[in-house]
């Protein structure tokens, strides 16, 4: 197995980041993360963000949802998303961590992970939701395309459709957004025909799977759109929404992947990232059963570093491709914009 050095970008502050008690999106998972790389000796590339800009919350968000964030005080956006004193700060260095992570891939031409918490793909340009403030990956993604970069590819298999990153990407070409997630669980968005808008006609592309899809649905999904889609844009780097809430263990939605199937998906984007100079960064989203989270999170900076990682959860529940039907669907579409 090859040693391709993968640095993980984390801060202890985003432990202090709580929802309310019980809450799923817990600081308990990323202790589930960290014990579990530190667990399987991954815990040595490790680089904290220290300063913190909020110029950069603008490359995506409103202005007057900036500082409503920074100044509310204690109070609820959404039902399930509250706004606490620390919350503006905490969100700031998440974004910033992500900056900072595909920033060293671009300057180190390799991989990283950006352990970001609060997570990000249901903010968008004035909204937060689903425990989303600021949108990590849009924000990191925009800061790469002011700075040089011309074409940037979001690939987010978390299983709730990443809203806010089509939302703030849908008339642009220069971002490529492709979501696998399960249809009709929350926010509602990511229809199979809804392609981007405007200039970014073809350059979203949505796969909404139904309860029970798992390893060979997304198997099928990269080989038949996924992939030859990511090779045909050419991207400068590739952003990954690292959530693994559509584990078959996953207390949150239905799908079916087991953590070997997840690892399939990380060995794909890791290979096509040799053609844009290793720049690959995957960042945190998603995932509420923490055993599976932080194993498959372990798994995949394991995957880079040559290390194994043992997977304890590697039933496998789709093994006759449920999906097949939304995958063929999202190609007959994607092919009015790219060769499948
Ligand atoms: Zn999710």
């Amino acid at each position: 197995m090859v040693d391709i050095p993968v640095t993980v970008f984390f801060n202890e502050e985003f432990y202090a980041h709580e929802q309310a008690p019980f809450h799923p999106e817990s600081p308990e998972r990323l202790r589930g993360i960290v014990q579990n790389l530190k667990t399987n000796g991954l815990w040595d590339e490790v680089q904290s963000s220290t300063g913190k800009d909020a110029d950069h919350l603008r490359l995506v968000h409103d202005n007057d949802y900036v500082e409503f964030i920074r100044s509310c005080g204690e109070c609820s956006i959404t039902m399930d998303t509250s706004v606490h004193r620390e919350t503006y700060d905490i969100a700031l260095l998440s974004a910033q961590c992500a900056i900072d992570a595909v920033r060293h891939s671009k300057e180190e031409r390799a991989p990283s992970f950006a352990l970001t918490r609060p997570p990000g793909h249901h903010a968008g340009p004035d909204y937060g939701m689903g425990f989303c403030y600021f949108n990590n990956i849009s924000i990191a993604a925009a800061y790469l395309l002011e700075n040089g970069d011309g074409r940037i590819a979001i690939v987010d298999p978390d299983v709730h459709h990443g809203n806010g990153t089509e939302h703030i990407f849908r008339d642009r070409s220069d971002v490529l957004y492709i979501s696998t997630h399960q249809g009709g669980i929350f926010p509602g968005t990511g229809n199979v025909d809804f392609v981007g808008s405007g200039e970014g006609e073809g350059y979203t592309l949505n796969l909404p799977f139904a309860s029970g899809c798992g390893d060979s649905t997304y198997n099928l999904a990269y080989a038949k759109v996924v992939m030859p889609v990511l090779k045909q844009f050419r991207p400068d780097a590739i952003l990954v929404s690292f959530g693994t809430d559509g584990h078959y263990r996953d207390p949150l939605a239905s799908l079916s992947l087991s953590s070997e199937g997840h690892l399939l998906l990380v060995r794909k984007l890791l290979e096509l990232s040799e053609s844009c100079g290793g720049r690959i960064t995957f960042m945190l989203e998603g995932g509420y059963d923490i055993p599976s989270l932080s194993e498959v999170a372990a798994a995949t900076v394991g995957l880079f570093r040559g290390v194994e990682v043992p997977l304890r959860f590697t039933e496998v529940v789709d093994n006759s491709c449920l999906g097949r039907s939304v995958v063929e669907h999202c190609a007959k579409n994607a092919s009015e914009y790219w060769d499948l």
